[in-house]
């Protein structure tokens, strides 16, 4: 059996779908020539606030942007400390240092992927002012227990939600509430790959606190509330008309593509989990999973040789990541040498499997046959 043009991410197939929705959406703004702060921002602005349950929705950007706006809303000086994952995209820690902030990094736990939170705690010194929790490939991390630190130690958080949009934590009296919007803020990004992701760059940013939503609305707009009045330093971080007019149209099948991925996560793990040399990823009790990526760990060694045999294969694969970030050259003057050692092992161990909104029973059934025809040798 053979299945033809595998991909990591089907955009197209998924815009397909949609093609008519999508197309009109663009063309009104395009005879609008509302390409700047046109209604479609404000209308996704309010979609959002409604469906995610959260007061503020600040659309920017990017999701980089979305997390430097976040910390340069938080007042904190030169040399303060940020503590955050080390096994995450580049983009979580880089503001942290283009701020003059100090990333002090953590590991992650070796099943959710998340920070590890007894680490956490361990770091916390007179100069840390904000956490920021990772949800890494579609999960959130126990917020109730950082919640909980942050109150304790007078802290901030600032979820990067980048890769969990839509997840939902339960807390222990049985509150849910969605990924993002649990912390003092939430940073989301739109990049076309991500769960919600529109035809180019897109960011933003939740909050449930006035002050610091005013403070941000400011920010995106260089500072000012009045045209030409600048009260604060800020940067041009908008959301273009035209995307946001795509993502008001994709918000609607958000809650669709999730089922999709879950769908095909739960086939990939009934398929791959009895092998002996694999683990299958972890779902929490508190929590849904949207498998932004659908990541194994692949022990004894195997990882690069599986890759190898899935791409003879026709089969797509990424590492997500092979390098934490404290053992990135860029934080070299940041990290003082300590061992992370989970992530660390992670890194030669993960694999992520194709995941996206189209993937059919065929094609699942492909890559789970050539996973264990590897495994069987
Ligand atoms: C994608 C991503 C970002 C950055 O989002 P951009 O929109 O590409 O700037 C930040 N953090 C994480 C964890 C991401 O996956």
């Amino acid at each position: 059996m053979s299945v033809s043009n595998i991909q990591m991410v089907d955009l197209n197939s998924q815009y397909l779908k949609i093609k008519p929705q999508i197309d009109a959406a663009i063309a009104k703004v395009i005879s609008e020539t509302s390409f700047i702060n046109g209604p479609a921002v404000k209308e996704l602005q309010l979609k959002m606030q409604e469906k995610f349950k959260v007061k503020h929705v600040i659309p920017c950007g990017n999701g980089t942007d979305a997390l430097q706006i976040a910390l340069m809303a938080l007042d904190l000086k030169e040399g303060d400390e940020i503590i955050t994952s080390t096994f995450t995209f580049i983009a979580t820690a880089e503001v942290i240092s283009l701020l003059n902030l100090k990333p002090i990094f953590v590991d992650v736990y070796p099943d959710t992927f998340g920070i590890n939170i007894e680490q956490v705690k361990a770091k916390i010194s007179p100069k840390t002012k904000v956490i920021i929790p990772v949800h890494l490939y579609g999960q959130t991390c126990n917020m109730e227990e950082l919640c909980q630190i942050a109150k304790d130690n007078n802290l901030y958080i600032i979820e990067d939600t980048a890769q969990a949009i839509n997840s939902e934590f339960t807390f222990s009296n049985g509150d849910k509430k969605f990924a993002g919007t649990i912390g003092d803020i939430g940073t989301t990004s739109f990049f076309p790959s991500k769960n919600l992701g529109c035809f180019g760059d897109g960011g933003a940013i939740f909050t449930n606190n006035d002050t610091l939503a005013e403070k941000m609305r400011m920010i995106i707009n260089h500072g000012s509330k009045i045209k030409y009045h600048h009260e604060i330093v800020g940067v041009n971080s908008r959301l273009d008309t035209l995307q946001a007019a795509i993502l008001n149209v994709k918000l609607d099948y958000l809650d669709e593509y999730c089922a999709n991925r879950q769908k095909a996560a739960d086939y990939y793990t009934k398929n791959l989990q009895n092998i002996n040399e694999i683990i299958t990823p972890t779902i929490h009790s508190k929590g849904t999973h949207v498998f932004h990526q659908y990541t194994l760990r692949v022990l004894n060694n195997k990882r690069d040789e599986l890759k190898k045999h899935l791409e003879s294969k026709g089969i797509p694969s990424m590492i997500y990541y092979p390098i934490s970030l404290h053992q990135q050259k860029a934080f070299a003057n940041f990290h003082n040498g300590e061992s992370l050692v989970v992530a660390e092992q992670l890194e030669k161990e993960v694999i992520s499997l194709p995941m996206h909104t189209e993937l059919d029973v065929e094609t699942l059934q492909f890559i789970c046959e050539n996973v264990q025809e590897f495994f069987a040798k």
